[in-house]
């Protein structure tokens, strides 16, 4: 039977991050603060667009990559907040930020080509990548504070490069790319024909004034593909909405592949999205960044370390001195302590566990105090050995 599949799935990894929190709901009353989702619900103009847009029958197919009114929305939203300079034509709605990075990433690769992926990372790129039959190349960035040091970047290099996917600020450590780091990159890329991609869908949830993406680099316009999402800003990750924006010439390539596979996103949520656009989620953020603080207080308190986050709903700090690997921690973690955490090594960084403040403050509390009390018992057990 095995030979009859495409060869590449054999290789492929289901998520961890499910399967721990599945096992997770093995124990009653466990607290999860695994997953990256907001707990708000969608604001209620986006959802009483999307009725709108039912009632008013538009229910047929639309243009592939979505109707003209949502790309210009997005292009001027672009334009606007973030200086970019697309026009409508260089925007495809696609389903979800994932549909927009398998896209991305399975039409500027050929069989061999590498992708440098700074790691911590979000585990579905080295998973698309493999099946690309490319080369992920994981870069550790543990070592650099998560951040881009010129001579790693270097060191993964090769004239097998293709692309670097660059996520600001991060799954799983919260960090935003400092300007050095963004041209430690561009300094690298400059005369080659590289193509980076930007998974920016955090973009909207930082707690800095001095957060910059590399799409700024517009010298490298061609070389440069920009992944959003609806998901997290405007808490809609059921939606399924996202999407790709690139240089003309590259995206009418890139669109063929949106349409031989999904044709279009669903018609009647392309007007929920454009009231999501002009929906302001500083009180989402706002809610997020007290969060972050509160955990950050609470992981000090326990003496663990960790690097301050900058944007996103994530806290990662390490974990090394519990003289564990983070599966086995977080295990333990489910079945003694009934907190769930994601373990490191899920994002290619053992010795790290990520916290999600995407769960409520009380899970929040209640979740770290019985993580602390765990943590204070292991040290204790370990001072005994
Ligand atoms: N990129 C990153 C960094 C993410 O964390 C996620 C979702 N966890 C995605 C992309 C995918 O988002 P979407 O729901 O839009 O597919």
């Amino acid at each position: 039977m095995k030979a009859y599949l495409n060869e590449a799935l054999y290789s492929s990894r289901r998520s961890a991050i499910r399967e721990f929190t599945a096992l997770a709901g093995t124990v009653p009353g466990c607290i999860k603060l695994t997953l990256g989702e907001p707990d708000f619900d969608t604001p209620e103009p986006v959802r009483e667009a999307a009725k709108a847009a039912l009632d008013n029958h538009e229910t047929h197919y639309i243009p592939n990559q979505g109707i003209p009114e949502l790309r210009r929305a997005i292009a001027d939203f672009e334009n606007h907040s973030y200086g970019m300079d697309f026009q409508p034509e260089e925007i495809l709605v696609t389903v979800g930020a994932t549909e927009a990075l398998f896209i991305a990433f399975f039409g500027i690769l050929n069989p061999g080509d590498e992708v440098i992926i700074p790691a911590p990372a979000f585990v579905l790129y080295e998973e698309i990548v493999k099946l690309c039959r490319a080369v992920p190349v994981l870069l550790d960035t543990s070592k650099d504070g998560f951040q881009l040091s010129r001579e790693t970047l270097e060191q993964a290099m090769t004239p097998r490069t293709k692309a670097i996917l660059l996520n600001s600020p991060n799954n799983p450590t919260g960090c935003v790319y400092t300007r050095e780091s963004l041209d430690n990159v561009h300094e690298l890329v400059k005369d080659k024909p590289v193509f980076i991609l930007c998974d920016d869908v955090y973009r909207q949830l930082v707690y800095t004034e001095d957060y910059h993406s590399f799409m700024e680099y517009r010298d490298l316009r061609k070389q440069l593909l920009l992944i959003q999402s609806f998901s997290k800003p405007y808490a809609m990750t059921g939606w399924r909405m996202g999407y790709l924006a690139a240089d003309r010439e590259v995206m009418e390539r890139l669109e063929l592949i949106h349409q031989f596979s999904v044709v279009s996103t669903p018609a009647p949520f392309q007007k929920a999205c454009m009231e999501a656009l002009s929906w302001d989620p500083s009180e989402m953020r706002e809610t997020y960044r007290k969060r972050r603080d509160y955990v950050c207080g609470r992981l000090k308190a326990m003496g663990l370390s960790y690097v301050k986050p900058q944007g996103a709903f994530y806290v990662f700090p390490s974990v090394k001195e519990l003289g564990l690997d983070s599966a086995e921690l977080a295990r333990r973690l489910i079945r003694e302590a009934k907190v769930a955490v994601t373990p490191g090594f899920c994002f290619g960084a053992e010795g790290f566990i990520r916290i999600s403040c995407g769960a409520s403050m009380e899970d929040l509390e209640e979740g770290l105090s019985r993580m602390e009390r765990w943590i204070r018992n292991r040290k204790e057990t370990m001072s005994h050995d």
